[in-house]
């Protein structure tokens, strides 16, 4: 009967298309969103168009079946676009679900048992006319069992999964329709059916799949834009929520705690209460970074927090104010609930910690102090705080109270300050240069120097071991005056040596910036050295663009007018956000680098990286990214469209000699 087969091959034929052109969407999507699992449910929709378009041919041909050899390239054509598609749907929900990163590494070897096992469904028995039971089983019974299997696998997963969106829970009623519907075909081959009559009962399900595969795709699509839109949520919530809480663990971060103090002070004043201010180290934290993984340390940190929000005391001020300390500050009505409240402290914190099925334990050691006895400003009591921590560290004990005799244990300082100045003046502290990789000219487009100390005794000296001792003494601009000086005569010494210009890119801290005899430094140094000003770049961060954005303004706008570029450092660690830099004429943007470490496999990340350089684009800004470590880093920045990169992956800090053989190499 001619003309049911041919409706059959419209059916077919149009079903072919409907899952060709849900392929090219997903495609298209993909391009945009360069998402994995968009890839493979792309693949599988491929998959099933090859299936379809295998079946239809069949449909209108029917004189096929007369030439065993075509019959079975027809049969291998089905039998691999239902496979392909088995496998890519799954792989899709496996990786829109982040599951099973061995199974994506074996993918050829997949693909390879999709291909071996179409070819022996197609050609076992082909050519064997009595085989047709067989024949028969092992192409539609064996092919609906696995996909029934397929689809069982797929709602399992995605009921277990933490998603909850609409489309997720549609998916599972298709899925367990699919997986139902292949069951049935699956069984009903064996039991009661031949080859011939089967036909007539096929056509159910024929309908039945027109349907259901559409309504697949169709829902796929919208799952996709749901992923999209919740990434962007928690992209926009996050930033949001960075301006004012440290990032990893919701606390406070250091300048919102200054601000809060006062507050929490003035309320307990008010009640006639104190405010016991206690500053928490966690101990040896460093180790469980080192032997967990940052991850894991990450997580653990946010469990501490969490756990001091919910302390019983009800703390009026929690902040983290650096990597591993915290501020937890309470009212409290006699001084004898101090040392109790410590105690409470130590034995929060010390309860085991569960993270991915390890039982981490932690200690701490605790500074405190109390407003308004021991003063009233937020800077003086962390300060003083801290100086109890200090001494209950050096001495060993759990907790420590602040008392007048600590303030000597500043006490280093002085012998520190002569060091440093005489390291100053014999020219100990050296520059140590990184190159930034232009990713528009592929050419390096100029160097950041980064000090170190050459220190007689202790060896060289990394800028986190002596910058706090400069900041202390209040010598940061000391140091700010000698690099600035040292870059430019770098500069000079490099144009005479190999006639070469190269801009080098100085960090300039706080209180140099806001100095106003800056401007005429660093005029006097160009001028001294010959360095036309284009090649000098100042980094200053965004905290200290905010503290004072007039008079910051005012700076950059004359620095830009002397032809010195302005870029802001450390990007997205401040509290500012790209609005502020709307209006001022900086040159570029420095994405810090704990946004690049795990961006290429954390969904926020990515988004607000990829807003970042939009935005800064859109200001007209060029874009930096540092900390770049790794080849998928770089190429993903590159998709991006960031300007330029730095990063241990390009080049460590170099010393002179190596960077200019770097250069030379490069030429
Ligand atoms: P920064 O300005 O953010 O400098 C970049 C820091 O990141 C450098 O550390 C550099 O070695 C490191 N780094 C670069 N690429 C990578 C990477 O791919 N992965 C990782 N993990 N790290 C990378 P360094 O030299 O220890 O400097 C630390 C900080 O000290 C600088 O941070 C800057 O704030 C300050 N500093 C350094 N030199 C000077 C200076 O001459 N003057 C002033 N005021 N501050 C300086
Ligand atoms: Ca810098
Ligand atoms: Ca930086």
């Amino acid at each position: 009967m001619p003309e049911s087969t041919y409706t059959v091959g419209f059916l077919y034929t149009f079903q072919m298309c409907t899952s060709f052109v849900l392929a090219f969407f997903l495609y298209e999507y993909f391009k945009d969103v360069d998402k994995g699992f968009v890839k493979y449910w792309g693949l599988a929709f491929t998959g099933l168009a090859v299936k379809y378009l295998a079946l239809a041919c069949q449909n209108f041909t029917p004189h096929i079946a007369d030439t065993a050899w075509l019959k079975v390239i027809i049969a291998f054509i089905t039998q691999i676009g239902a496979y392909t598609f088995a496998l890519f749907f799954i792989l899709g929900f496996l990786a829109a679900l982040k599951k099973s990163p061995i199974i994506f590494k074996h993918q050829r070897w997949l693909l390879g048992l999709v291909l071996t096992f179409s070819l022996a469904t197609s050609f076992v028995f082909a050519f064997d006319v009595n085989a047709a039971f067989n024949r028969f089983y092992i192409r539609v019974s064996l092919l609906d069992f696995i996909l029934s299997g397929v689809f069982l696998a797929v709602a399992i997963l995605l009921m277990n999964s933490q998603k909850r969106f609409l489309a997720a829970k549609v998916m599972v009623v298709i899925c367990l329709l699919f997986s139902a519907r292949y069951l049935i075909c699956s069984f009903l081959t064996v039991v009661m059916l031949r080859e011939n009559n089967f036909a007539q009962i096929e056509l159910i399900f024929r309908y039945f799949d027109f349907a259901c595969y559409t309504l697949l795709g169709v829902n796929l699509m919208i799952w996709m834009q749901g992923a999209e839109r919740s990434a962007a949520e928690v992209a926009i919530n996050r930033a949001k929520y960075m301006g004012k809480h440290d990032l990893l663990t919701g606390a406070l971060n250091r300048e919102q705690v200054i601000e809060n103090i006062p507050l929490a002070i003035s309320t307990a004043t008010d009640k006639n209460l104190k405010l016991a201010i206690y500053l928490i180290d966690l101990k040896r934290f460093k180790f469980i970074n080192d032997t967990y993984g940052l991850k894991i340390g990450d997580l653990v940190l946010g469990k501490v927090a969490k756990r001091l929000k919910q302390s019983v005391l009800l703390p009026q001020v929690i902040g983290r104010i650096s990597g591993d300390s915290f501020v937890f500050a309470i009212e409290i009505g006699d001084e004898g609930q101090l040392e109790k409240a410590a105690q409470h402290l130590h034995d929060v914190i010390s309860r085991a910690y569960r993270v991915n099925n390890q039982e981490i334990h932690l200690q701490a050691s605790v500074g405190y102090c109390l407003a308004p006895s021991d003063g009233d400003e937020a800077e003086n009591l962390l300060h003083k705080a801290n100086l109890a921590l200090f001494r209950a560290e050096n001495k060993n004990i759990p907790s420590l109270r602040y008392s007048a005799g600590m303030q000597a244990d500043g006490s280093h300082l002085p012998a520190a300050e002569k060091a440093i100045r005489l390291g100053i003046q014999r020219k100990q502290f050296v520059l140590y240069f990184q190159p930034q990789l232009n990713l528009v000219s592929n050419r390096i487009e100029g160097v950041e120097a980064l000090v170190r100390w050459q220190h007689p005794e202790k060896g060289l000296l990394q800028p986190d071991s002596f910058l706090p001792d400069f900041e202390a003494l209040g010598l940061n601009s000391v140091l700010d005056g000698y690099v600035l000086e040292l870059a430019c005569q770098k500069l000079a010494n490099w144009y005479q040596s190999f006639k070469r210009r190269l801009t080098i890119a100085v960090n300039v801290s706080a209180a140099e910036f806001q100095d106003p005899a800056l401007v005429s430094k660093i005029q006097g140094l160009l001028v001294k050295y010959q360095v036309p000003s284009k090649y000098l770049e100042l980094e200053i961060t965004e905290n200290v663009v905010i503290t004072d954005i007039e008079s910051a303004m005012d700076t950059i706008v004359t620095l830009q007018n002397m032809g010195i570029k302005v870029s802001i450092d450390d990007f997205g660690t401040g509290y500012s956000s790209l609005s502020y830099l709307r209006d001022l004429p900086i040159d570029k943007i420095k994405i810090d680098r704990s946004f690049i470490t795990d961006f290429a496999r954390n969904d926020s990340d990515l988004t607000i990286v990829k807003s970042m350089i939009k935005l800064s684009h859109g200001l007209g800004k060029r874009v930096l990214a540092e900390g770049v470590e790794n080849q998928d880093q770089l190429a993903l920045l590159r998709k991006l469209g960031c300007d330029a990169v730095q990063g241990f992956y390009i080049n460590r800090p170099l010393t002179e000699e190596k960077l200019v053989s770097q250069l030379s190499r490069r030429e």
